[in-house]
């Protein structure tokens, strides 16, 4: 009873998102050409507050997260940019498709989190385009977002599933998040950021859950795109969402961060250094634009938590960074940094540290290998993780070539005995 008058409230509430969404887009297309493109809606505050409307007791658990993240926000150091990749996130892409459309690629899918990779870590070529004042600011998380290699069934994946939907189009209803209402069952949400992509209804290109520990949200936690705006630069999807940034934005919010106007005029985002403005930004705005403090450097809208085109995004800052590490730090994110998504089957990883790869990440393409056993490095194998196919490289005399290879995130994998060392690269 309880569950469907849950759905019931839900129903209500998508219901006024919708005529919003609606409206929005016939007051846009009244002063655009029809062919114009539609204007970026992220629906994560609204369906935020539509879960702490159904689920009494989660604002306060969400509080007490903050609180929580505040306290290790100043007592710790750890948190700031990074340049090592230190941790890896396993990452699950389930594509729920209405017709063959909608069905993207392995490859457009990698080219996404291969650009999430680019954007968390700030390997970004466009980083020339952040203006002046706020390249000192900027901040990289250190952070590696792979496709998962092993199953919740401990079976080997590439990290993506596809299942066929009669639904065209979801809403805020949660519906692709479960294989009995036509979209797919989440993967344990402690192991896998779970990121359906679909058909979306009402122009919204996405939303995300924000972390909390509540039970309610182990079935729906996780990270939705419209399957128009997911995939990496020249892909094949539509402009001007079509470097892969809507994905970059809404994991932001599934790693703690908020719009960067924090929804509502000159409203707090709970980061220190980015500017507060009065309102989201669209399109490609020109430098300097006001936000609320007349002394400072102007409103951040190439922030990924603005509402800018993919290709005028371009940075997170060190606070946001720091906020994001800190929800990494805290439960439920943490621990997906100990998740056994990411191992290959069959195998224990190598103890030893013994190996060393530089430089890592690379422009050009060109890795050594540095170790004192000649039988590991006799072992060595490079994965390419767009295709999850070995290729059939050689590390003579420990050098690692994939200049010939597209940018992305490869593995190089160690055999001893039944042991297994794998190192990621990435090629940028
Ligand atoms: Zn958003």
């Amino acid at each position: 009873m309880m569950r469907y008058l849950s759905y019931a409230l839900l129903g209500l509430g998508v219901y006024y998102l919708t005529a919003t969404a609606i409206w929005a887009q016939v007051q846009f297309s009244t002063v655009n050409a029809p062919s114009s493109p539609v204007k970026r809606a992220c629906g994560t505050s609204g369906y935020s507050q539509l879960q702490e409307e159904l689920h009494p007791g989660l604002a306060e658990q969400r509080q007490q997260l903050e609180k929580e993240v505040q306290r290790i926000l100043n007592n710790t150091s750890a948190l700031n940019s990074k340049t090592q990749l230190a941790n890896t996130i396993p990452v699950v892409v389930h594509v729920v498709y209405y017709n063959a459309q909608d069905s993207l690629s392995f490859s457009r899918i990698q080219s996404n989190i291969t650009q999430l990779n680019v954007d968390y870590n700030r390997l970004n070529f466009d980083t020339v385009l952040t203006p002046n004042p706020f390249r000192p600011i900027a901040g990289r998380m250190g952070i590696q977002f792979v496709l998962a290699n092993r199953d919740p069934n401990q079976q080997p994946t590439n990290g993506v599933t596809y299942t066929k939907t009669n639904i065209n189009g979801f809403g805020l209803d949660d519906k692709m998040k479960f294989t009995a209402q036509g979209g797919k069952d989440i993967w344990d949400r402690t192991q896998y950021l779970n990121i359906w992509v679909c058909k979306l209804n009402n122009s919204l290109l996405g939303y995300a859950t924000q972390p909390d520990p509540s039970p309610s949200s182990d079935s729906i936690d996780g990270v939705v795109i419209d399957y128009q705006y997911f995939g990496g630069p020249g892909t094949g999807a539509s402009a001007p969402y079509n470097s892969g940034r809507t994905l970059t934005h809404e994991v932001g919010h599934y790693l703690g961060l908020y719009h960067i106007w924090g929804d509502t005029n000159c409203g707090d985002d709970f980061v220190n250094d980015t500017p507060t403005s009065t309102a989201e930004h669209y399109g490609c705005p020109s430098y300097p634009q006001p936000d609320c403090s007349s002394s400072s450097a102007g409103a951040m809208y190439m922030n990924y938590m603005d509402y800018t085109d993919d290709q005028c995004m371009n940075i997170f800052t060190n606070g946001q960074v720091a906020r994001m590490n800190s929800f990494m730090a805290t439960a439920p994110r943490a621990a997906l940094y100990n998740s056994p998504g990411i191992t290959n089957i069959g195998a224990s990883i190598i103890k030893e540290e013994g190996i060393r790869v530089y430089p890592n990440p690379s422009q050009e393409g060109i890795f050594y290998v540095d170790t004192e056993d000649a039988d590991l490095l006799e072992s060595c194998q490079v994965y390419c993780s767009p295709m999850h196919i070995p290729k059939e490289f050689t590390a003579a005399k420990g050098v690692i070539d994939l200049s010939a290879y597209p940018a992305g995130v490869y593995f190089l994998q160690f055999r001893k005995d039944d042991q297994l060392k794998v190192v990621r690269l990435l090629k940028y």
